[in-house]
């Protein structure tokens, strides 16, 4: 594979041959780190919009969870990328990396984590991906696939190959081979050890991943990306067997850091069954669900949009247009009450407001309804 890739070199003069970071094998670099720094800050925020948007209730939760990882980070390989950590507003167990180091991690998943070493293990294993340039790796392996060399002598003559960094609405998918998985898994602990925690929680970590791995939640988030198997639990203790024992496990300071989200647990309970309730086109549970929730935790945006989306359908047009102003007032930082407000304008004929939510929403998240109502809306 190394001599491929060096004839590879050889032949393009001006493709740049590294070394990985994190492995320090030779690679053909396509991307620039610039290139990488780039996709993920264009792609973050509608990421992050797109997964259920950032969880501003508890502005704590998110920068506990940011200084844990940047105190990974700047062990790491790759310390001088613009790393972030952001907790996402969503319920299904999930955490991904963007390149460039832009790393989300679920509440869904914080509330089954025993400890701070736990949620070292997560985005250590995240900061590898980013680091060791496993989506741009895989890029580039589309790249040479997909355009051949003379293609590819030509896009690294300064500006990226078109199509590249202009993804629009198309996300980055993550979708990482099992060498990528058992490299971050690898690595992740090493740089866990670095920051001075106990790399055994990497493996309590996979082993509640195993648990867990029936549960429909946890296929649909995590694991689709990440996949458990009783293997990497077995890599994860031989890997812990040969690093140092002991080190930081921070049981009692994680579950005081994230009380507010486990307290919060019931209620989105109610959030998850109102808005399946909504996709069965059940409006009437849908709107008893969601009163339920508000009832436990009436400073969540979301409960006012899935209601108001049920009311809407019931065409009790005017009570769910204020569910929808009170979601945004809430949480003025995510698209989906704008979108649903401004589609609602648009229906009753209030064709200025209609285009102010949609551009509000189309700002935030361009999806292809805001875009669509955007383009056919009456002057
Ligand atoms: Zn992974």
């Amino acid at each position: 594979m190394i001599k491929k890739i060096l004839i590879i070199c050889a032949f393009v003069a001006l493709a740049a041959c590294a070394r990985n970071p994190v492995t320090g094998e030779n690679e053909l670099h396509l991307i620039s780190q610039d290139q990488e720094v780039q996709m993920g800050e264009e792609q973050y925020p509608y990421m992050v919009q797109a997964q259920g948007g950032s969880y501003v209730l508890y502005p704590n939760v998110d920068s506990y969870v940011n200084a844990v990882g940047q105190k990974l980070a700047r062990v790491s390989d790759r310390p001088d990328l613009p790393y972030d950590f952001t907790v996402i507003n969503d319920s299904v167990p999930n955490a991904w990396a963007l390149p460039g180091g832009k790393i989300a991690i679920n509440r869904g998943l914080l509330v089954h984590l025993e400890n701070e070493a736990e949620l070292a293990a997560v985005l250590a294993h995240e900061i590898v991906h980013a680091a060791a340039r496993h989506t741009a790796q895989q890029l580039e392996q589309g790249m040479l696939i997909n355009i051949g060399i003379a293609g590819i002598a030509q896009s690294t003559q300064g500006t990226a190959p078109s199509g590249l960094l202009d993804m629009g609405g198309n996300l980055i998918q993550m979708n990482y081979s099992r060498s990528a998985e058992s490299e971050a898994d690898h690595y992740g602990m090493i740089y866990m050890q670095r920051a001075g925690y106990d790399p055994e929680a990497a493996v309590t970590l996979q082993e509640l991943f195993m648990k867990f791995s029936g549960s429909s939640a946890f296929s649909a988030g995590l694991f689709a990306s990440h996949p458990a198997s009783a293997q990497r639990v077995e890599d994860n203790k031989k890997m812990a067997a040969q690093l140092e024992k002991g080190g930081f496990l921070g049981e009692e300071q994680y579950k005081r850091n994230i009380a507010s989200v486990v307290e919060a647990e019931p209620a989105y309970e109610y959030l998850d069954k109102a808005f399946k309730a909504y996709s069965n086109k059940n409006y009437s549970e849908a709107i008893r669900y969601s009163d339920q929730g508000i009832a436990k935790l009436p400073i969540e945006a979301k409960f006012y949009i899935v209601r108001g989306a049920a009311k809407d359908r019931i065409n009790q047009n005017d009570t769910a247009k204020q569910d929808y102003t009170k979601a945004i007032s809430l949480d003025p930082t995510y698209y989906l009450g704008y979108l649903q407000r401004g589609m609602l304008y648009r229906e009753t004929g209030q064709y200025k407001k209609a285009k102010s939510d949609l551009t509000a929403s189309a700002r935030l998240l361009p999806t292809s309804t805001a875009i669509n109502a955007l383009k056919a809306m009456p002057r």
